[in-house]
């Protein structure tokens, strides 16, 4: 839904046929199928009768008018301030709009398993890293950045990138960063760990004052109880390019050291693209190059996780020597 009008979403599924394409192209490193994991680990972020909704959600919407199997649902009403948010009404339309945050984001036929199989997804990539993998790559789609641990939005549903850093913590590593790359904040994700002190969030992205998700990411939420201290945010005015953007990240990457981070999860969004339709950064295909460098100069056990980006056809090297030669595959 946006300015009055059902359009389509930005959020295809043509974007991940981009990047696995590329990756199968360019032999970057192994392209494995993630596990099934079992529904019990999204308890480690999500709350359960946000789950319940989620899993039932599509049935729920076709059982109301079996004309419904050919439109997708989309939240009407929502819980704003005075209205209580702790009642869990039998309505259909009540319940989704408790547990979304906007209207862009909407419930199709196979939402649940597509934010599952991306769940998934992030999870593996956990494992192997966990189990001595210097770093994955999780193609997840739809995004998780802005699902909260009990409502979705801004195209998120499950928190993948949450759920990785949650799984790493599982595993052994006791302090885990998560660096937050995409254009949007990540304020599902800055929401699930806000308290804690075990997982430090920062997050580098438009400034919410003008830019989507609007109501947090700003630069005085620091965390609180716990959690105070370990939150950080990087507002930057929409056009900013490449210098002041890196000089940002080198900033956030010395934060990450300071905390003492064992592992690291990247909140992949490569929204921050010069040609993005829906964003306002100016970095150039070369400038990933950069950020690629600097990251791995971090040091850490890395979990990338997909987030958003809408012109991955064209973020891309059309120079085929950027692929990576065979002994360079070996030692990725
Ligand atoms: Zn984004």
């Amino acid at each position: 839904m946006f300015r009055g009008e059902l359009v389509p979403c930005f959020e295809v599924p043509a974007r991940v046929d981009h990047v696995l394409a590329e990756l199968e192209k360019r032999r970057l490193g192994l392209v494995v199928v993630p596990e099934a994991f079992d529904g019990s680990v999204l308890l480690g972020v999500h709350s359960q009768r946000y789950l319940d909704f989620l899993a039932s959600a599509w049935d729920e919407w076709v059982g109301l008018d079996v004309a419904n199997a050919e439109r997708d649902a989309l939240p009407s009403v929502w819980p704003v301030r005075t209205l209580r948010s702790e009642v869990l009404p039998s309505n259909f339309a009540a319940r989704m709009g408790l547990f979304s945050m906007d209207a862009g984001s909407p419930l199709t036929s196979g939402t649940w398993e597509a934010a599952r199989a991306g769940a998934d997804c992030a999870l593996s990539a956990a494992v192997a890293v966990a189990g001595g993998e210097r770093a994955a790559f999780a193609l997840t789609r739809p995004p998780g950045h802005h699902a909260g641990a009990d409502f979705f939005g801004g195209y998120c549903f499950l928190n993948n990138a949450a759920l990785a850093a949650q799984q790493l913590r599982t595993q052994g590593f006791e302090r885990v960063a998560i660096l937050d790359l995409d254009y949007h904040h990540g304020n599902g994700t800055q929401a699930i760990f806000y308290e804690r002190a075990d997982v430090y969030f920062t997050s580098i992205h438009g400034d919410p004052q003008t830019e989507y998700p609007f109501y947090l990411g700003y630069a005085d939420e620091l965390g609180a109880g716990a959690g105070r201290d370990f939150n950080r945010n990087w507002p930057l005015p929409r056009g900013t390019g490449f210098d002041v953007w890196r000089a940002t990240l080198q900033q956030a990457l010395s934060d990450i050291a300071k905390f003492g981070a064992q592992a690291l999860v990247v909140s992949l969004g490569m929204d921050t693209f010069v040609g993005d339709p829906i964003a306002g950064f100016t970095l150039q295909t070369q400038d990933y190059l950069q950020v690629g460098e600097d990251l791995a100069k971090a040091g850490l056990p890395t979990v990338f996780v997909f987030e958003g980006g809408y012109a991955v056809a064209d973020v891309v090297f059309s120079n085929p020597g950027m692929s990576l030669k065979a002994e360079e595959v070996e030692n990725f």
